[in-house]
């Protein structure tokens, strides 16, 4: 193959980075017979800072990859999501809807982004680990992406592949966006997260736990409400992924020491839970979690940002998982279209139904979130969100859906269609 300027090509398609985005888009696009080249700059089994967690939106995407989330092929399931705030408990079994099914589930990303690269290479992608790609290589005259520099292998050696599409799934430092100029807005919400394991009885609970008030009772005259909400989510081999985040849009975002706010919350868990330091396995771990759409146009001149790269996180729950396998299965859709084309006009067409596809899917959804960061970064408002919105029945399957997600964007109950005119009537911030 040799491209318009005379330079060979490598692939049809080049994804940079092999996590949730880059292997989801890797594999649909390698069984649609197109010859993709996957560069990844660590190596497979590897750690990745994460809670583990998927909701039922999460599931969907797992199934629609083909993949078995069965228990029997090493998911541990939950039924829903277990709230606790203040001295409300709540236990709410994940909604029964037409889109998703009525389970969760979690696994390490140590094993879950191995399973999902592997599941890329059998489709037929060509998966090459320690490269790291450092920028993208643009025609001097066009300005378009042509293909990208890397360092490979342990020596770093420097080379550079080319094709004619590119696709950034390289997570939130978006080197590839970054180095032809698409920057972060500053001003959507962006969140940052940390998280610890710990050997816990808590392992087998049935629900996952989302922590709305984190309460350091260090002085049990003076409990203190720490900023920031936590998670625990059981996974099943006889530890539990522990973590908190906060949002940009709260006070404190800056100057925390979020290790710090992580250890004294757990201290002041009960005891039994194990929450504590001779528990640990591994050290704390933390990254940032970009929200909202931040950063965008989503495609560029033969460059198309996903998941993590493209600010795909929901800033309702901090969730990115499920949208980066989204944004993967839209994006397959529109490269397999555009490459049927020859090149110029028409297929630039197909290549801008990418961010229109996202706009459709998430747009309106995460411009409501952007407003729910905006709001519950101001404590009192988060405090009377969950003091009354969650004590208010009718309220909560409202407040459940919103938040987590699940809920069916056409048809569904009142709830669900609720839900979905909001997010359609949301103005852009
Ligand atoms: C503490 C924490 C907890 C979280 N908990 C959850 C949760 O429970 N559920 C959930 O859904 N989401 C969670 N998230 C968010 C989730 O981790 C991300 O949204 C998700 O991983 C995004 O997937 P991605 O494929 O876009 O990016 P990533 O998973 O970050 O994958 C990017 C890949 O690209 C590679 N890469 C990076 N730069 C380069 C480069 N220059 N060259 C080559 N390769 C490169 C990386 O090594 C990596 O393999 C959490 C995030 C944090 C920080």
């Amino acid at each position: 193959m040799s491209t318009s300027s005379g330079e060979a090509e490598d692939a049809q398609v080049i994804v940079v980075g092999a996590g949730p985005a880059g292997s989801t888009v890797a594999t649909y696009l390698a069984r649609a017979g197109i010859d993709v080249l996957l560069l990844e700059k660590t190596t497979f089994p590897r750690d990745k800072v994460c809670g583990d967690g998927l909701t039922p939106r999460g599931v969907k995407q797992l199934i629609d990859l083909g993949l078995d989330t069965s228990e029997q092929a090493g998911w541990v399931h939950s039924r829903g999501l277990r709230i606790l705030t203040g001295d409300l408990t709540l236990e709410l079994d994940w909604p029964e809807l037409t889109s998703y099914p009525p389970y969760g589930v979690a696994r390490t990303r140590h094993d879950f982004d191995d399973l999902l690269a592997k599941t890329a290479v059998k489709a037929g992608a060509r998966l090459r680990e320690r490269t790291g790609v450092t920028a993208a290589i643009t025609d001097e005259r066009t300005g378009r992406v042509v293909g990208v520099r890397a360092k490979e292998g342990q020596e770093k050696r420097p080379v550079s592949y080319r094709a004619p599409l590119v696709l950034a799934c390289d997570g939130v430092s978006a080197r590839l966006a970054l180095s032809i100029g698409i920057d972060k807005q500053e001003k959507r919400p962006m969140g940052v997260a940390v998280r610890r394991y710990y050997r816990s009885p808590r392992h087998a609970e049935p629900f996952i736990e989302g922590h709305l008030e984190l309460w350091d009772r260090s002085d049990p005259r003076h409990p203190k409400l720490l900023p920031g909400y936590g998670w625990a989510f059981p996974l099943g081999d006889g530890t539990v992924n522990v973590g908190l985040g906060m949002l940009s849009t709260s006070k404190s975002f800056r100057n925390t020491d979020y290790r710090a706010l992580l250890r004294s919350w757990l201290d002041s868990t009960p005891e039994e839970w194990g929450y504590r330091e001779e528990n640990a396995v591994g050290r704390i771990g933390g990254a940032g979690l970009p929200m909202g759409f931040n950063r965008t146009p989503h495609y560029r001149d033969g460059l198309l940002l996903l998941g993590d790269a493209g600010g795909m996180v929901s800033p309702f729950n901090g969730e990115g998982i499920s949208a980066a396998m989204e944004s993967a299965q839209l994006a397959a859709e529109c490269v397999q279209q555009a490459l049927a084309r020859s090149q110029g006009p028409s297929r630039e067409r197909a290549l801008h139904g990418y961010p229109l596809a996202l706009k459709e899917l998430m747009g309106g959804y995460y411009r409501l979130g952007n407003l729910f960061a905006k709001a519950i970064g101001k404590p009192k408002v988060m405090r009377a969100a969950t003091k009354y919105g969650l004590r208010i029945n009718p309220l909560i399957p409202l407040v459940y859906k919103g938040l987590s997600g699940c809920y069916d964007a056409s048809g569904g109950d009142a709830v669900d269609r609720l839900i979905s005119v909001a997010s359609r009537l949301t103005p852009s911030a």
